[in-house]
């Protein structure tokens, strides 16, 4: 039989700052019974350094059935959970939108009354950290997560130029000087094209947002072509984590 205090809480956690983390989330992921982690060993990094001893779980995007199966029945057994990824807010391009389906669907009636609940403890995003320091329109906006790597790729690029809503992606530093390339072109052809004229030539703005929060964060902004030009130029800074976002100006 279920007990009723059952919770999967979702917590958020830093994106590079260890401090950016809610003394909600910090009480919680003291008091639960298990934490469900990404990588237990970067989650250790942040528990380390507030002093928080909970046991840890992995969960993570290549978790098998059997592992949802164990943590539903921790659930049915009353226990307090918390799922971390290893930055951010989990299920954002993260592990964790799987789980949390399965469990919706699996412990329907236990969700129904009660006895079962998931609860979100916000935080951290590089998807909002990232628009909210921009300067660019973002009352509506799309969010692609990670461009796939080969196919539709392009077709996605064609339709971020041509975008009317502010469009943000995820990119690695393997990709982002290929990513600016195609940006680069399709922006040319759009603005020497028939389509171009079509969309009234939309004045576009790339910007790049690279190790939010962290010792080199920074934010590099302009046409396509100056964007790509600033980190051809300085190569070292190729490295970390960007946030990739293109808008109207
Ligand atoms: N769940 C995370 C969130 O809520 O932001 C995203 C996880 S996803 C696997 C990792 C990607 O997020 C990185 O490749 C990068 O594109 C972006 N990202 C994460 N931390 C970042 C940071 N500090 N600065 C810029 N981008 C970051």
């Amino acid at each position: 039989m279920t007990n009723s205090n059952a919770v999967l809480y979702i917590v958020a956690t830093p994106i590079g700052n260890l401090e950016d983390i809610t003394i909600r989330a910090l009480k919680i992921l003291a008091s639960v019974d298990v934490i469900l982690c990404e990588d237990t060993r970067m989650t250790k990094r942040l528990l380390t350094r507030h002093e928080i001893n909970t046991a840890t779980i992995s969960y993570h995007a290549y978790s098998k059935l059997s592992k949802v199966e164990q943590i539903i029945q921790l659930l049915k057994e009353g226990k307090k959970l918390a799922l971390v990824s290893d930055a951010g807010t989990p299920g954002i391009s993260d592990p964790g939108a799987e789980l949390v389906s399965i469990i919706r669907r699996e412990l329907v009636a236990e969700i129904s009354d009660g006895s079962v609940k998931i609860e979100s403890v916000p935080g951290p995003s590089a998807l909002t950290a990232s628009l909210s320091i921009s300067g660019v329109p973002c009352a509506n906006f799309i969010f692609l997560g990670f461009l796939p790597h080969k196919k539709g790729r392009e077709t996605l690029f064609k339709e971020i130029v041509s975008s009317q809503r502010t469009c943000v992606f995820y990119e690695s530093p393997h990709r982002i000087m290929k990513t600016l390339e195609s940006l680069n072109t399709h922006f040319e052809f759009i603005s020497s094209s028939a389509v171009g004229d079509y969309l009234d030539k939309p004045n576009k703005k790339v910007t790049v947002c690279r190790e939010l929060t962290k010792v080199f964060e920074e934010v590099v902004g302009g046409s396509a072509g100056v964007v790509l030009d600033y980190f051809s130029k300085n190569f070292d800074k190729v490295r970390g984590e960007f946030v990739v976002i293109v808008s109207n100006l």
